[in-house]
This record gives structure tokens, sequence and C-alpha cells, in this order.
């Protein structure tokens, strides 16, 4: 599609009052003036309107598309979360307002503070982080400021496995760790013997998340915190991805110190294309102390914020995070509540159990165990034709499906990482194995037409590491 930039009609899109001085104040010097006039698009409304509803539609996305990625929770961002988010009563209350008057709005805070504290088994939390990176931030700046108010300065070391997420040992790193990996065994579960060489005095921390990024459920979890806090460590639980466990195991009870979720994952609320996100996290008692600043807190008088506690890791995000985001993951928790959300995590589970079962027919499941809400599948059937996951991936845009996780987590050569969640239906996920049966047909017997895919979209394949690392947005500044 021709870029918006070159559409030369010379029509306008808005009007504004002419001749008529929009400011009361001062003109800029002339010396800070543009000299010559931007290239701005020059088309009519229509035409705009035109330009991005055509791009939409060329978009791949939840609304269109089943879009089973793996670690991401696409799922359903329901309607009504929006309605509730655009009230003009949240939408205009100024983050600077007295808190008398934005009662409601605290209590928003402190109630979804609390709802997530009790739901996970933690003491506290704070809404402040605005992505699950950040709130992974957070959480280990406060295991650090933890040590560091018991005197204790040696514990430089953070232990990831090595089936982690990337922002866990990226975190670790930005908060001024070492980062020890761990492996993992055969079984897709954490090395003890591994852990237990690794375990010193200048273990500061584990990073931890069960179900794994295998979609393994680790049985060994309390042998693990017993090791790590016997070292005298702390456990950081990433809890990006609570799909699985809502009422049915909370972290806290694992052996976990600190932890994060990500509303934007499993409290539904929509995510992709970088943002806006909400990682909250949430903390045992001892670890209460170092949360960021402010507090939302109850008082017998009303919701206060809490300004005063000195061994705060400090101010996080500007204002209170996203405020917008945290409205969308309260109204999804009340409308669950605790048993809703019970069945949600029950529906991903099978859901993700039916189509590993399905799917391990047709490509192999390096792990037999049942899965929890997502599964691994080795895409390397096809080596002999030199097709790997990247392409069967592909391919599978053309049937229209998003395209899953691939080549994460980066232990599983060829990995497909697959998440069907609870909100798709039983149709939706047997059209799904259709597709990579019949994609796995064509890979046998045309395998140029799968390693060339897609073949039905607006832009063929793409070299995405390119267009990450050198965006090259529009040159006509
Ligand atoms: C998504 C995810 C994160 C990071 O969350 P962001 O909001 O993207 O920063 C961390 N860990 C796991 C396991 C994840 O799936």
């Amino acid at each position: 599609m021709t870029s918006i930039f070159f559409k030369k009609q010379q029509r306008s899109a808005y009007n504004l009052p002419r001749d008529e001085p929009c400011w009361t104040y001062d003109q800029p010097p002339d010396s800070l003036l543009r000299q010559q006039p931007l290239p701005l698009p020059s088309c009519s409304e229509l035409e705009l309107m035109r330009h991005f509803s055509g791009l939409a539609q060329k978009n791949i996305g939840i609304d269109t598309h089943a879009y089973f990625l793996g670690s991401c929770t696409m799922k359903l961002n329901p309607r009504i979360n929006e309605w509730a988010a655009s009230l003009p009563a949240f939408l205009e209350s100024h983050p600077l307002a007295p808190e008398e008057l934005v009662q409601g709005n605290l209590r928003i805070m402190g109630e979804l503070i609390e709802f997530l504290a009790s739901l996970t088994g933690m003491a506290g939390g704070s809404l402040l982080p605005n992505a699950g990176a950040q709130g992974e931030f957070a959480g280990i700046k406060m295991i650090r400021a933890f040590h560091r108010s018991k005197g204790d300065l040696e514990r430089t070391q953070v232990l990831v496995p090595d089936s982690a997420h990337g922002t866990n040992p990226a975190t670790a790193h930005l908060a001024g760790f070492e980062v020890v990996p761990i492996r993992s065994d055969g079984e897709g579960e954490m090395d003890l013997e591994e852990l237990q060489a690794h375990l010193s005095p200048k273990t500061a921390a584990l990073m931890l998340t069960n179900p794994s990024t295998l979609g393994l459920f680790s049985r060994r979890i309390e042998q693990i915190a017993d090791l790590v806090h016997r070292a005298g460590g702390r456990l950081y639980y990433d809890g990006a991805n609570l799909n699985a466990i809502m009422e049915i195991v909370r972290p806290g009870h694992m052996g976990f110190d600190v932890m994060h979720i990500n509303l934007h994952k499993t409290f539904s609320t929509p995510h992709g294309g970088g943002g806006p996100g909400s990682g909250p996290v949430l903390c045992s008692h001892e670890l209460l102390p170092f949360l960021p600043l402010p507090r939302v807190v109850r008082k017998a008088e009303g919701w206060k914020l809490l300004w005063d506690t000195p061994d705060s890791i400090g101010q996080l995000a500007s204002f209170h995070g996203n405020f917008a985001i945290v409205v969308r993951g309260y109204l999804y928790a009340r409308l669950h509540g605790k048993s809703g959300l019970r069945r949600v995590s029950e529906m991903a589970v099978v859901h993700a159990n039916y189509l590993k079962t399905k799917l391990q027919t047709l490509f192999k499941a390096p792990f037999s165990r049942f899965c929890m809400h997502e599964f691994i599948l080795q895409m390397d059937r096809f080596a002999h034709h030199s097709i790997g996951a990247w392409d069967l991936a592909k391919r599978l845009l053309d049937y229209g499906f998003h395209a899953p996780t691939v080549h994460f987590p980066l232990i599983v050569p060829e990995a497909f990482l697959i998440e069907p969640t609870e909100t798709e239906a039983k149709p939706r996920l047997d059209a799904f194995v259709e597709a990579l049966r019949t994609i796995a047909i064509e890979a046998e017997e045309e395998p140029e037409r799968v390693k060339t895919a897609p073949h039905s979209l607006s832009v063929g394949r793409l070299d995405e590491v390119c267009a990450a690392r050198y965006p090259h947005l529009q040159d006509v500044w």
C-alpha cells in the first residue's frame, strides 16, 4: 500500500480556523520557526480513513485470526473491558488529583492488588511496572535491596535456567547481577545437581517459572525452593503466564518470594505491537518494605497513597502505571471471580492437551508428559527438504492462522510453542490440526511451496531481523 505521505491529492483531512491566532501567548522567535513547510500528507479525510482501514485489514490479530502464540496468551480481549476503560470518569481523571477526589480509582488499584496477592499467595504488591520485564526488574531490585538491608553485599549472582524467557537474564544483568545459567535435564526439569553446584553465599536469587516455558509443571519445586532458601537466596517467579494455575496452585505456596504477573496476558488486556502493558509485582511479607512507590493502602478514612517507605526501591513509572490497563484487568478479575478463573485455567490446560494429543501424531512432541497451558513440538520432520519451524509457521499464515511462537525456548531445536488458550472453541482447534496436516503433506510433495510461503498475504517473506534492527520507517523527512 502506498505510504500516506505519498498521497498528493492537494486536499486536507483537517480544517483549522484561518487568520485567527490559535494562541494568546507570544509568537516564538523566527529563529525557532520552521522555514520550509513539512511534507505532510495532503489527502482528504475520506482517503485517510480508507488508508488506515486498509492497513487494519492487512493485519493479523486476535480479532481476526486464531493466534496460538506460546508464552504470549493471546486470548479474547473482552469488549466490556474496553467500555469500562473508556468511561469518562477514568479517562479524564487527572493523575495529580487529590486522593479524596479519586477514591474510586485508588479502590480499583488497591482491590486489584489484594486480589492478585490472594490469587498468588503473596502478601502485597504494586501495579506500577508497565510491562512484565519491568515487573521483573522491580522484583530483582527488591531482592537486592533486601539483601543489602541485612548488610549482605556479597550476593552478586542470579541463577536462571536455560529454558527461561529472555527477559529473565536481561533483567538480572540490568539490575547489576552476574547471570548464571542452569541446565535443564532430558525431562525439561531443572538439573538439581547443577543447581546445587551453583548455589553459594554469592547467590542472590533464582529466577524461575512453573510451569516452565516448555509447558511443564516441575514436581520438584518445593525441593528447589528449599535448596535456594537454605543457601540464603530468594526465589523470583516469572508469572507472565498464570493461565494454567489460577486457583489451582499459588506461587507463594510453592516457595516463591517475589513475582510479577502480566495483566496483558492472563488478565486478557490487549497486547502486541509493543504496548501498553502492566506487569504488577507481588511479594512476601519480608519484601513489602522494598516495593516501588507510591503504595496504595487501605486506611480507616479511605484509600491512600503511601510515599514514606524509606527502604523502597523508589519510583518506577510516572504516576500510577498504565491505569487504563489496570481497569481492564480489574474488571476481568471481578467478572470471573476466583471460581471463574479456576475454570479459565482448567479449560486452557484441557485445550492444550487436546491439541498436543492430536498433533503429536504428526510432529515430534519431545516431552510426553501431560502439558499445562502450552506445549512444545519439534518441527524437524522435513529437515531433509531443509524445511524447519520457520517455514511451517509461515505457511500457516496462508491457512488463516497466526504463527505460533517459533525457536523458543532455545533448548528444543526447531521448536513450535503452542498455546491455544481457553477462549478458542473446539472447531478452531480442529481446523488448526487439519491445516498442519495439509502442510505436512505439502512439505513432502511440494517443498518449494512451503519454503517460499506465505503466498496469500500482501507481503511475502520478510527479512525480519533486518526489519527489527534497521527499521526504515519513512524517508520523506
Ligand atoms: C511475556 C513474558 C515476559 C515479558 O513480559 P513483557 O510484558 O513482554 O515485558 C516474561 N516472561 C515470560 C515467560 C513471558 O512470557
